[in-house]
């Protein structure tokens, strides 16, 4: 089968691999839709990810797809089936786990391997976070259940109720998918961007106001004249750099929450005002990835329509095109995500 491997920083390969093998409890996948995804081109460009992936290594790890083998002691998935797998499952055994705390699980197990024809399911996946897609939802759709699973736990993180303020920094694709839950949720949203497709995306997803960062000057000045003064009473900032770790936390009002959703590099460093942090009572959270709750909640919504999701599929291509896009993808444009089928480039 042909598989993407990445071996490095800014090296990722299409090259022929041997069929994944399974054994007990394990499902095979074959991959109709897999999604690029921020945190993807983020560890094509450093040629690591703290906790998700050791290379030489298949990546890739939003997909959808149809069963093409199953192992001895499945049960409840046939051969055809169309299903959606998330990206991990935690091991549900381990001091974490049994507090419900599954994102920092001490063996929680990545599944990476997505831009490829085939992907082997591992059991514990399969057991906690393999789900049939409903037939009148398509792998496209099916595939962004992993990067709205992590927003959706990002937004239930925040505790935002309606009528508040937010001020959200960063556009991407999942700066775009917290506008349409805060919008769901009766938030007053103003949006932070910069290339002129996504804040376009941000108009038709209902922000209440839309700036262009390079336009706009003193973010965290901007959101206080629009909020008499204070600031937000929650800061979403969905970038991935220091700088905007700390413009976020800028920009929240005394009493007021930051939610820092954006992953920086390993050793990465943030400056903080320690007498704001405490004498205007900060929160300040930043959660990572998803829970098996969150994958169900993420397909439900899906499936319902509270999320359309061709807002964020920006292009489509085949799996031989992927290093380029990946390139791509590392310079500032306005795409957002780019829908690869493996199954086409035979
Ligand atoms: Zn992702
Ligand atoms: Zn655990």
């Amino acid at each position: 089968m042909l598989a993407a491997v990445l071996y490095g920083k800014e090296d990722v390969r299409v090259e022929h691999r041997p069929r994944p093998l399974i054994g007990d409890g394990e499902v095979l996948v074959r991959i109709e839709t897999a999604l690029t995804c921020g945190t993807d081109v983020k560890v094509y460009r450093r040629g690591y990810h703290a906790r998700m992936i050791q290379i030489p290594s298949a990546f890739g790890h939003e997909f959808a797809g149809r069963i093409a083998a199953i192992g001895p002691g499945v049960e409840g998935f046939q051969v055809g089936m169309r299903v959606v797998a998330a990206n991990s499952a935690p091991c549900g055994r381990c001091f974490y786990c049994r507090r419900g705390a599954f994102t920092v699980c001490d063996d929680l197990l990545f599944l990476n391997g997505a831009y490829a024809e085939y992907i082997k399911i591992p059991a514990r996946i399969v057991k906690q976070n393999l789900l049939p897609i409903p037939d009148h939802v398509s792998f496209v759709e099916a595939a962004m259940v992993e990067p709205l699973a992590c927003v959706l736990r990002g937004v239930d993180e925040s505790q935002i109720a309606e009528g508040e303020s937010v001020a959200l920094l960063g556009l991407g694709p999942i700066g775009l998918l917290f506008l349409r839950l805060l919008k769901l949720r009766g938030a007053r949203v103003l949006a932070f961007g910069r290339r002129a497709t996504r804040l376009r995306v941000a108009e038709q997803l209902g922000a209440d106001a839309i700036f262009n960062v390079d336009v706009v000057g003193d973010i965290p000045a901007r959101v206080r004249s629009l909020t008499e003064g204070r600031g937000a009473d929650t800061v979403i900032e969905c970038v991935g750099h220091p700088s905007a770790w700390e413009l976020a936390i800028g920009c929240v009002r005394r009493g007021g929450m930051a939610i820092l959703f954006g992953g920086c590099a390993t050793g990465a460093h943030v400056h903080l005002d320690a007498g704001r942090l405490h004498y205007d009572e900060l929160t300040i959270k930043s959660p990572f990835h998803h829970t098996p709750h969150h994958v169900r909640e993420a397909l439900r919504l899906i499936s319902h329509r509270v999320i359309e999701v061709s807002p964020w599929i920006s292009h489509t291509a085949s799996l031989v095109e992927l290093p380029q896009i990946l390139a791509h993808l590392t310079r500032p444009n306005g795409m957002l995500k780019v829908a690869i089928h493996p199954s086409e480039s035979d």
